[in-house]
């Protein structure tokens, strides 16, 4: 059955448009059509590190232990929990990856990660909430808007074990072999998507499935030197297209540097099991009358090639300021924690993560390390929104909690007057979880939401 399948993917795809997808298929060509008439479905995943009871009784994605599915699309931007970083709305099959990383890595390990394709940060917050507190994870745009698309969503998740960075792919090749995970999350022809994105159907046509095979190539080519012998590759996309599917898996394994990875018990969810024509590395589609989620395509590679490592060196340690420190103590635990501060900005990494500041320094531009304290201005530190939606904040620290109306006054950055006997910088709660801060001085509340993060209707 599945070389009978797989040989019917690899039938040459028709030049028409989105409804000859399934004549190449061959795949339940009626039903994958009358799913294509139906809605697309919606679904968000939780935050492990902010817990709440939002989504309570919703169903879960049965491939993803944090996905839920819910029966209608709510005004998400009303409601303060996802701006307070509790939930990521993300398309259901995409949550795949963590069931590929929970298979096929010791995610207690201290690992680190290069999420290459990143904006705007579905597979990297649900990578990042896989990883021990140790572990590093890169998130890489290329492109500029999508960069800080892409920072937003990850400061409002709160690690401060993710770092943003806005470079070519080819710079981290140059880097030598320091990743032990490489996501590559390929820009694709997004035939997957066309149910929720009617507007891609109509820009579908074979010789972008071409360019786009042509650019994934590029991209891994690129990258690959950058993955340690043993670390793990997965490719994914969200094209139904065999030429940026399976033909990309045999491209990889024709390097001869990889070993396809097959992934255990997922023919009970619904999710396909291929294998490519030439080398018979294994693939997993998702198709949308197969499973409740879109069109989506997972492969898991391990490398196998000996590389040198390129790790950087431990003994790289910058001295410790104490009065930051001190200053920093009184918002978070500072143990393992190291401050840096750069002209007047205050940032805190982990004091392990600072040999890979210096590795990346060169070559990488990084538009977030760690997380943004704030700015000291005269030996005070003015807090930043990083900080407050941070994971690693004190709870005990002073806080206003706000009704929904007054919390979305906030988040538009009106004006709020508080009913408080506390003065100075409060932290702006909505059901226990930060929004920001506020500096309340008795006789007025200065609103402190960030200008360029608030909700403009
Ligand atoms: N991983 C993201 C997520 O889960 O939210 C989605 C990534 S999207 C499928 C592919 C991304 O690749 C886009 O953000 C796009 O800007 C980026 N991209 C486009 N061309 C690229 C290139 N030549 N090199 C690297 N990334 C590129």
């Amino acid at each position: 059955m599945r070389t009978k399948i797989a040989r019917r993917l690899h039938l040459s795809l028709s030049p028409d448009v989105f409804p000859s997808i399934p004549a190449q298929l061959k795949v339940a060509e009626d039903d994958f059509l009358a799913a294509h008439q139906q809605a697309s479905v919606i679904s968000v995943r939780l935050n492990p590190r902010k817990p709440t009871n939002v989504f309570a009784e919703a169903e879960r994605v049965p491939w993803c232990a944090a996905g839920r599915y819910l029966v209608e699309r709510p005004a998400f931007i009303y409601d303060p929990l996802l701006h307070a970083g509790c939930y990521y709305v993300q398309e259901a099959s995409s949550m795949f990856l963590a069931e590929a990383l929970r298979q096929h890595v010791d995610l207690s390990r201290k690992l680190c990660v290069l999420d290459l394709c990143a904006a705007p940060g579905g597979k990297s917050t649900s990578a990042a909430s896989l990883l021990s507190d140790e572990s590093l994870l890169l998130s890489n745009e290329v492109m500029p808007n999508r960069a800080s698309v892409l920072c937003e969503n990850l400061v409002k998740w709160g690690q401060s074990n993710t770092w943003v960075s806005q470079s070519d792919p080819k710079q981290f090749g140059a880097l030598g072999a320091m990743f032990d995970v490489l996501l590559v999350d390929a820009p694709c022809s997004g035939s997957g998507l066309f149910r929720k994105q009617p507007d891609f159907a109509a820009e579908w046509n074979l010789d972008l499935v071409n360019q786009c095979a042509t650019r994934q190539q590029k991209i891994l080519q690129d990258a690959m030197p950058s993955l340690q012998q043993e670390g793990l590759l997965v490719y994914m996309t969200c094209s139904f297209c065999a030429e940026e599917n399976e033909q990309m898996v045999d491209w990889i394994l024709a390097t001869g540097e990889y070993e396809s990875l097959p992934m255990k018990e997922v023919s009970r969810w619904g999710i396909l099991e291929t294998q490519s024509e030439l080398h018979g590395g294994y693939g997993y589609r998702f198709f949308p009358h197969l499973l409740k989620g879109e069109g989506f395509f997972l492969s898991v590679f391990r490398k196998t090639a000996s590389s040198f490592d390129h790790t950087p060196s431990v003994d790289a340690r910058m001295p410790m300021s104490k009065s930051e420190a001190a200053i920093l103590a009184n918002y978070m635990d500072m143990e393992g924690m190291l401050p840096i501060l750069h002209h007047d900005q205050l940032m805190v990494i982990q004091e392990a993560h600072y040999p890979y500041l210096k590795a990346f320094r060169a070559s990488i531009k990084l538009i977030k390390r760690g997380m943004l304290a704030g700015k000291m201005i005269r030996n005070e530190l003015i807090p930043d929104h990083e900080l407050a939606l941070s994971t690693s904040i004190r709870k005990s620290l002073p806080a206003v909690e706000l009704s929904k109306e007054e919390a979305l006054t906030y988040l538009r950055r009106g004006t709020l007057c508080l009913d408080t006997h506390q003065k100075g910088w409060l932290l702006a709660r909505y059901q226990q979880q930060n929004l920001g801060w506020v500096k309340h001085l008795g006789n007025r509340t200065n609103n402190y939401y960030p200008t360029h993060y608030r909700i403009l209707t």
